[in-house]
Formats: structure tokens, C-alpha cells, sequence
């Protein structure tokens, strides 16, 4: 892991608008180490671009943001080598097979002696049985499936996931929420996005809404942690007005 800056990712006032149509209005965010955030928000609300700018896919038009310590705009390299993404498409080479795709990845990781990573990753998400297949064959859940294995071939420091349970049978539920919950107990950092209430309050350590541009955390004042029904009551709350 990179040497911890004070937080995994820190976004400052950030705004996008698309025309006329502002998204994320001054928009604050503070995800520590070894801690999962998990964003909730109704359709439109601007979760995923607020994913595609974390990942540099998509400029802000204001604010900064720093991950692990390196400032998006000025070192976009640096944060593309510290970040795994897992968005709405999956990445990979539709003609690849794959271990070609992550071979390939791999390389432009720069990752030394790989093959031994790819093949954990592949048996890590369950597709070790289809490594040699072209992507284009596999289903709908084995493509999101290869697409979380690109994501965490490299270590990153942050894995920002739009959605990731989408498409997943059950095993590979379970098979995803221990593999999350293994990155932030080696005290790395999540930023995912769901309509799932329920998994979503399981696998995070904060709960955020996202609303009106902003993200509202949602703060749990008792003992309980994230899965007290108090935060669940609040979310659904801030769910309703939305
Ligand atoms: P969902 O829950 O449906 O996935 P979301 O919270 O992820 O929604 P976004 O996809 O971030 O929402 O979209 C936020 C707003 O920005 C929407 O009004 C959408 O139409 C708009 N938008 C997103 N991308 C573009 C784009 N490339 N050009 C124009 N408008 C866009």
C-alpha cells in the first residue's frame, strides 16, 4: 500500500453541471482508510458521476480532490495507478480472453511478474474455469465478475464500484462482500454505489446520501454502528425526500 495520507480520498467543493443542468453542487467528501462508503441516491442524483470524476473519466468543472494524498488534477497518473474501478461497463476487450485482458492490464500496471496475480484475481472472483474464454461468451455476471478482477489486479489503494452487486447471483454476492471486507481490513479504502439498501448498510462503514449535489452523511448516534436501525430509518428517510 502507498504510505497512508491523512485520508483515502478528501474532495473539496466539487461541481459538475451538464448545459444548464448543475449535478454536484459544492460537494464535500472524506472517505478514511480502511473504511467502506457506500452511496445511496435516487436515479439521477449523480452517483455515478461523481464515480467517473473520482476516477478521472470525467472533469469537475470546480474543487479539488485528492486520493491517497495525490491531487486528481495535477497527478491524474498517480491517482489512476492508486484507483480500481467497476462501472456500469466493464473495461475489457471483448475479443480477449479473460487472462489476455488481464495480462494485459497487468502490464500497463506495470505489475512485475504477473502471472501469478492474474491467476488469484481469476480465483478470487470464481472465473478460473473460464480464464481462456473469450469475454464476448461469457454471461452478464461472469463479465461483472472479470470486471471486479481488473479492478483489484493491482492493489489499489481506493476501489470505487457503481452498482457492483449488479447482475450478481447470490455466491457472487457473498464472494464480493468478503473480498471487500478483506481490502478495508488490510486498510485500504471503498467507495461503491447501490440501490440496495440492505447489502449496502452490510458492507459499509458510513452511509451517505446524495442529494441536491451533495453527499448527506448519514451519522449513527448510538453504539450500534451502520446496521442499527436507526440508520437504516435515516437513509430511508433521506431516500424519500429525494
Ligand atoms: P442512477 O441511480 O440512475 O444510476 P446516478 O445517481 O448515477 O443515477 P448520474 O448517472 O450521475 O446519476 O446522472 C446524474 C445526472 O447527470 C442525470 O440527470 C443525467 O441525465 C446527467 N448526465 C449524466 N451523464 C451525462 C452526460 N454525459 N451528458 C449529459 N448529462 C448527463
Amino acid at each position: 500500500m502507498t504510505a497512508p495520507a491523512t485520508e483515502a480520498v478528501q474532495a473539496r467543493g466539487i461541481e459538475k453541471s451538464y448545459g444548464e443542468w448543475p449535478v454536484l453542487w459544492n460537494l464535500d467528501l472524506s472517505v478514511p482508510w480502511g473504511q467502506t462508503l457506500v452511496l445511496f441516491g435516487a436515479n439521477g442524483a449523480g452517483k455515478t458521476t461523481l464515480l467517473r470524476i473520482l476516477a478521472t473519466h470525467v472533469r469537475p468543472d470546480e474543487g479539488s480532490i485528492a486520493v491517497a494524498g495525490h491531487n486528481l488534477r495535477t497527478r491524474p497518473d498517480e491517482v489512476r495507478r492508486r484507483i480500481g474501478v467497476v462501472g456500469h461497463r466493464s473495461l475489457l476487450y471483448d475479443d480477449m480472453t479473460c487472462r489476455e485482458n488481464l495480462v494485459y492490464y497487468a502490464r500497463l500496471f506495470g505489475l512485475k511478474d504477473h502471472k501469478p496475480r492474474v491467476d488469484e484475481v481469476l480465483e478470487k472472483v470464481g472465473l478460473s474455469n473460464r480464464a481462456d474464454h473469450r469475454v464476448r461468451t461469457l454471461s452478464n455476471g461472469m463479465q461483472k465478475r472479470a470486471a471486479i478482477a481488473r479492478a483489484i489486479l493491482h492493489q489499489p489503494d481506493v476501489l470505487l464500484l457503481d452498482e457492483p452487486e449488479g447482475g450478481l447471483d447470490l455466491e457472487s454476492v457473498s464472494i464480493l462482500g468478503t473480498l471487500l471486507a478483506e481490502w478495508t481490513d488490510a486498510g485500504r479504502s471503498v467507495i461503491m454505489t447501490t440501490h440496495d439498501l440492505d447489502l449496502g448498510l452490510s458492507w459499509g462503514h458510513q452511509a451517505g446520501v446524495l442529494r441536491g449535489g451533495k453527499v448527506h452523511l448519514q451519522d449513527n448516534n448510538d453504539s450500534s454502528g451502520i446496521t442499527g436501525s436507526n440508520i437504516r430509518q435515516a437513509v430511508a428517510e433521506a431516500l424519500k425526500g429525494c
